[in-house]
């Protein structure tokens, strides 16, 4: 990488602005900076941290010099910089903030994925952790007065300028890097300059686990097929795309592990990217006991020091198989040789909140830059992925049977409508108890945590809802309380309504926590567990409840989509699906899709071993074509019916989308926005003859969220470019009030 040598140099700032900055570099300083490194320059009147893009062409005379250098080496590659510029421009976002969401520094400790809890997008689910075997830790960050402050010296100055830095840092990190540096922060927080944080840190739940060795298995027919086609494409050093479409149980992480050796033989590395590793532990077991070389795993519980010694030992070649969930997208392997996207239909995938990007899409992107292989796995790839292999965008393998010749499980949808108190029909309930007497293991499915999901006066209909967010509140018995699941706000579970003060509360809406209660009921001399995000926390948590799955310690296992994921354990005999209508209902357009892929995972958990597997799903909606689906495993027959709905309303694969969402505390501001933003994309529309649909302005169906009030307009076009142009105008001509927040969503996977 040469050095620039040049006394001009572009930078990108990481703040939501649409441009680049030149800056001149002083005499001293002009050998240390070069293409990818850091600098600290000044910034209006504040001092802040940039990426050096390359030089640029401007009369220095006029410029703001640089005040340092802040590394040694480049942090990214010409190549890395090309795929930031292509998000960034794809994505319509800054480029600074999005090398800064790639750069270990800005990735911090990520959340465990929007789409975590309660399916399509319905439940950050977060807030809710229970108390054992924590480890807390205190964070620092600099105010904003810091980078003004001036006069200070020794540890307490080195400090500061390492946070400004990094952003956060952690008081063991500190520690590591300055003697003593208790004194310091105490005057440092006390002059203001910086904040202080506890939280919660999780232990790597995989670094201490033993490696159990697990040897390669000679490949069936389809599998071989498959991965002889994946081969040929990683040894002839072109980018080349593939669905690999396999049931559940067919064997699909073999070809990736297959795929794999035979890019590490090659000397290339590979990225496997997972919706959610605390989740999959089985997953990582299998890598780490397959291959001998360098595996990082970067998952969501390591804090932001751990990440970074993860990325510094990817840079440096260490490592030859990076394992991780979306942000891993940007882990700075070298020479890709494949790129594969596990369960690829995962919303999980997608970043909302920040600089938004969907690490499935951009996994094919990268892979075209590298040169790689890219294999998006699935039993229920996305309806928009098939069309692409239909129409051959994307090369389809086939695994149409399950390993050893097992059979798919045998489902039947049960009418749920007929059910009033009880949460099982007495199908379920005599299939649980006669799945305990032969020994095998159940699982029950319900999308939605907590006791109660709806709270209502009897007497006076006074229901529970969030004052900050247009949901009900939801009670959770274990901690008597009633909880928001879209913000922090809780109350005491109140024993009189607090309206008409009467007694009359009714608990209506059942979760999981009703559920477990139901089943201990129901069969008391059942071992049970319930794993949802209240039960699971630190990331430890869902490897110990599996953990007791695998080794047979556990007779029911009760819990939200969790369950759902690429368990793979024998001894499960019963699946059941306590309600499929908790993502059926949902005003998406791909409310049916969600499900179809929900309900079809976890039946794919059912008869892994050598009993026939048995599923069970209940609905107020019996005849729904999703659930009827799933039920006969008809893929096909589920996406031609599908497509023809979304052929019919011109939703992706037949059309692009792109959501403008406006939010803010005043309601009447943020609806008058959305109409000016409105009328200004129509005008736009007329004036560049763009061929983009614009529906709404509508209020967002979640109307208010953690105290936002929020007016969405949803953008349909046939063309990405002419979208683009359209919003690109807009995006140079919109002005909003200072309150309003606007965002710009391309390739939405939510609407709510
Ligand atoms: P999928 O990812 O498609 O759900 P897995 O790759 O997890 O399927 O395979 C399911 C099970 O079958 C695993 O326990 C795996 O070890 C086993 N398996 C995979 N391929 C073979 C094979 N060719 N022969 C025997 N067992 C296999
Ligand atoms: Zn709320």
């Amino acid at each position: 990488m040469p050095h620039t040598r040049n006394s001009v140099i572009e930078v990108a700032i990481p703040l939501p602005l649409d441009r680049t900055f030149h800056y001149a570099v002083p005499g001293q300083l002009r050998d240390s900076v070069m293409q990818g490194v850091r600098v600290f320059v000044p910034f209006g009147r504040r001092k802040l941290t940039g990426y050096v893009l390359g030089p640029a062409s401007a009369p220095a005379g006029e410029l703001k010099e640089i005040i340092a250098v802040l590394d040694a080496e480049p942090l990214f590659t010409p190549r890395e910089l090309a795929f930031y510029r292509w998000i960034a421009s794809y994505y319509l976002q800054p480029l600074g903030e999005v090398i800064k969401t790639a750069l270990p520094a800005g990735i911090n400790i990520e959340s465990s994925g929007k789409a975590a809890e309660d399916g399509a997008g319905q439940d950050p689910g977060e807030m809710l952790k229970g108390g054992r075997g924590i480890r807390r830790e205190r964070f620092y960050r600099a105010t904003d007065l810091a980078a003004t402050a001036a006069g200070l010296r020794g540890t307490g100055a080195r400090i500061i300028l390492c946070l400004l830095e990094q952003g956060e840092a952690s008081r063991s990190r500190l520690g590591e890097l300055f003697p003593n540096p208790s004194a310091p922060l105490k005057r440092l927080a006390e002059q203001g300059l910086i904040s202080v944080e506890e939280r919660e840190v999780y232990r790597d739940p995989f670094r201490d686990e033993p490696s159990v060795p697990s040897p390669a298995r000679i490949l069936n027919q389809a599998q071989a097929a498959a991965f002889a086609r994946i081969a040929e494409a990683v040894t002839s050093r072109d980018f080349a795309p593939f669905l690999l479409h396999g049931v559940t149980g067919s064997g699909k992480t073999e070809v990736y592990l297959h795929a794999i050796a035979h890019a590490l033989e090659l000397g290339r590395s590979a990225l496997v990217l997972t919706p959610e590793i605390a989740l999959t532990p089985q997953l990582v077991t299998r890598f780490r006991g397959r291959f001998t070389c360098g595996i990082a795993v970067l998952h969501s519980g390591l804090n932001q020091g751990e990440r970074y010694d993860e990325w510094r030992r990817i840079r440096r070649g260490e490592a030859a198989i990076v394992i991780g969930a979306r942000s891993a997208i940007f882990a700075p392997l070298e020479n890709l040789g494949i790129i594969v996207v596990d369960e690829e239909h995962e919303a999980s995938y997608k970043q909302s909140e920040g600089v938004t990007y969907n690490a499935r899409d951009l996994a094919l992107v990268r892979g075209k830059m590298e040169r790689a292989a890219v294999v998006l796995g699935s039993a229920t790839p996305l309806v928009t992925t098939f069309h692409a292999a239909r129409t051959g965008r994307i090369r389809c393998l086939g695994l149409p049977e399950r390993v050893r010749g097992l059979p798919l499980p045998e489902a039947r949808i049960v009418d749920a409508r007929r059910l009033k108190e009880t949460a099982f029909s007495p199908e379920l309930a005599s299939a649980l108890t006669e799945n305990l007497e032969n020994g095998g293991q159940s699982l029950l499915l319900l999308n939605r945590r907590g006791f109660a999901t709806f709270l209502v006066c009897r007497d006076c209909g006074h229901v529970f809802r969030c004052p900050n967010c247009s949901v009900t509140l939801t009670y959770h018995r274990s901690r008597q309380r009633h909880f928001c699941h879209y913000c922090d706000y809780s109350l005491p579970a109140p024993s009189v309504c607090p309206a008409c003060h009467g007694p009359g509360i009714v608990l209506l809406g059942k979760g999981t926590e009703r559920v477990e209660e139901e089943v201990r009921a129901l069969l008391p001399a059942a071992r049970v567990a319930r794993m949802d995000s209240d039960t699971t926390s630190g990331r430890g948590g869902c490897a110990r409840i599996l953990k007791r799955l695998e080794e047979g310690r556990l007779d029911i296992l009760i819990g939200t989509q969790m369950i759902a994921k690429g368990h793979d354990y024998p001894g499960v005999t019963l699946v059941g699906v306590v309600s499929a209508d908790t993502t059926l209902n949902l005003p998406d357009f791909r409310s049916a899709e969600r499900t179809f892929q929900l309900v079809s995972q976890v039946m794919g958990r059912a008869g892994r071993g050598d009993t026939p597997g048995r599923v069970m799903i209940q609905g107020m909606d019996p005849d729904h074509y999703a659930l009827a689906m799933a039920a006969s495993h008809d893929y096909d027959g589920f996406y031609r019916l599908e497509t023809g709905f979304r052929e019919e309303a011109g939703y992706p694969p037949f059309s692009h989308l792109a959501l403008l969402g406006l939010s803010g505390t005043a309601e009447r501001t943020v609806e008058q926005g959305a109409r000016d933003a409105a009328r200004l994309l129509r005008e736009i529309r007329t004036r560049l003859g763009a061929r983009v649909e614009i529906l709404g302005p509508a209020p967002a169906p979640l109307a208010k969220l953690r105290g936002r009030f929020r007016w969405q307009i949803l953008l349909k076009s046939g063309s990405r470019a002419e979208l683009k142009r359209l919003l690109l105008a807009f995006r140079d001509q919109w002005s909003p009030p200072r309150v309003v927040r606007t965002a710009i969503d391309i390739d939405p996977v939510d609407t709510l």
